[in-house]
């Protein structure tokens, strides 16, 4: 039975199908939605919460809170991937790989939003094309474990939303409180980011400043200048013309997403409007490698809500299982509604993306291609460290490249682990990280993320692909 093999692929990490009891106060319309369908299918990944009235009274609670995010906003950027889906822009998704409530501090906030809207005027430049702009934010909270236990044998941490990261016992048991501070520290990031936007944070011309600095400090600074200085016309172009007034230049739309992985909390935070559900957790939900199971809780649950969504595809997917997936979650085959999410490995990309991309648009199936090219490049540095080889991310990226150029599709985006701080968790990168450098500023709560300057190394390199 295709259920089992699911639960064996990922021995020891699958909660059983636990109906979680939940008060029956639904509406007919929630019921018609089949919004709590979910909760009577297999599941794995979820939170292993101990008692059910707890959670159930703490989903009472977030069914009555404001919503992170608008309807409307989420309409705008199914639009907006719609364009990316037609080949006329491209995604730039990126952030933590898991957020903290310790680090839900201004200053990193601010710092990763600054790091992904200066890739993005890069990317932009790049690619001749509007860039859609979405961060791992504002609900990041959740993680998926390969493994039940850590390495000192302690329960898995399994992202701030659920347990606590402090290695203790005690800290790590599922607490579902901590679902209400996921939600204020969402709602939190959301109202400062919003707030920093409106203000200036998106300044063209002040983002354009900042990455003329990184490529002046940068070791490999000489080969991103050139496209540097061609930005620089361009800018000044538009300055000539007398467009320095435009609001475009000011200010940007940054989407918050995150993993739709605990399904009481996103389920809790969706509302229905004008007859659709929308889960308003976020603008954009994905579902992961490690729980996208056809007949599962996950996939049924986003299957439901209106919201543009994402499915991570690991190199095991077969090309079947991709249409299945696109059957199953855009059955009217709406563009921008689904963004597929290759995250394969440099050595494997090349081979294991075509037949997917072949048969999807055989199929005629309407979707974003997105390249994640951080989840198949993690390897155990001499010293212990979980790390990941900026060159083996480039040549991900180029592998994916490669693939949509000879089947002539579009490469639609990038999603992308980062922090616009000073960090030593990947290898590599102008800077030349070491194996012995990782300890240095080791900081992240999860996966290692690319730091400020391999960011926007990467996004110059990217832009360099993108003008083919
Ligand atoms: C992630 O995006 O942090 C993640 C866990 O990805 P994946 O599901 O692809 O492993
Ligand atoms: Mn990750």
């Amino acid at each position: 039975m295709q259920r089992e093999w699911h639960q064996l692929s990922y021995p020891g990490v699958g909660n059983s199908a636990v109906q979680t009891s939940r008060p029956s106060t639904d509406s007919a319309e929630d019921e018609a939605l089949g919004l709590d369908r979910w909760r009577t299918l297999p599941r794995v990944q979820m939170p292993p919460w101990a008692d059910p009235d707890e959670v159930a009274s703490v989903c009472q609670v977030l069914d009555n809170v404001p919503s992170i995010v608008a309807p409307y906003e989420v309409d705008q950027l199914r639009a907006k991937l719609a364009d990316v889906c037609e080949g006329r822009a491209f995604l730039l998704q990126g952030g933590d790989c898991a957020e903290t409530f310790d680090n839900n501090t201004e200053s990193h906030l601010l710092a990763n939003a600054r790091t992904l809207l200066q890739m993005a005027v890069v990317l932009t430049y790049g690619a001749s094309m509007p860039v859609v702009k979405v961060a791992r934010v504002a609900g990041q909270y959740t993680k998926p474990r390969s493994a039940p236990t850590d390495s000192l044998g302690l329960p898995a941490y399994r992202g701030d939303l659920i347990n606590s990261l402090e290695p203790a016992e005690a800290a790590r048991v599922a607490d579902p409180q901590r679902m209400i501070r996921a939600y204020a520290n969402s709602a939190a990031a959301m109202n400062m980011l919003r707030a920093y936007l409106a203000g200036g944070l998106a300044d063209l011309h002040g983002l354009h400043d900042w990455n003329k600095d990184f490529v002046r400090a940068s070791p490999a600074g000489e080969r991103y200048d050139a496209i540097a200085r061609e930005i620089d016309r361009a800018l000044d172009f538009i300055r000539a013309c007398g467009m320095t007034d435009s609001e475009a230049l000011r200010t940007v739309s940054l989407y918050c997403s995150h993993e739709a992985l605990a399904l009481e909390y996103d389920r809790a935070l969706t509302r229905v409007s004008d007859g659709k559900a929308y889960g308003l957790s976020g603008h954009f939900l994905w579902i992961g490698e490690r729980t996208r199971q056809l007949d599962h809780a996950h996939i049924d649950f986003i299957s439901r809500i209106a919201n543009p969504i994402g499915v991570k595809l690991g190199p095991g997917t077969s090309p079947e299982t991709a249409i299945e997936l696109c059957e199953k979650l855009n059955p009217q085959n709406i563009p921008g509604r689904l963004t597929l999410i290759s995250r394969m490995g440099n050595g494997k990309v090349r081979d294991a993306l075509p037949p997917i991309v072949e048969k999807v648009t055989a199929a005629g199936a309407k979707v974003v291609w997105q390249c994640d090219p951080m989840h198949g490049n993690t390897h155990e540095s001499s010293n212990g460290y979980k790390t990941r080889h900026f060159d083996r991310i480039v040549d991900e990226v180029l592998g994916y490249f490669e693939v949509h150029r000879g089947l002539g599709t579009h490469p639609g985006g990038i999603h992308i682990e980062l922090t616009g701080e000073d960090v030593t968790e990947c290898l590599g990168g102008a800077q030349g990280i070491e194996d012995l450098d990782l300890p240095g500023r080791y900081e992240t709560a999860c996966d290692p993320r690319l730091n400020t300057q391999q960011s926007l190394e990467l996004a110059f390199l990217v832009a360099e692909m993108l003008r083919g």
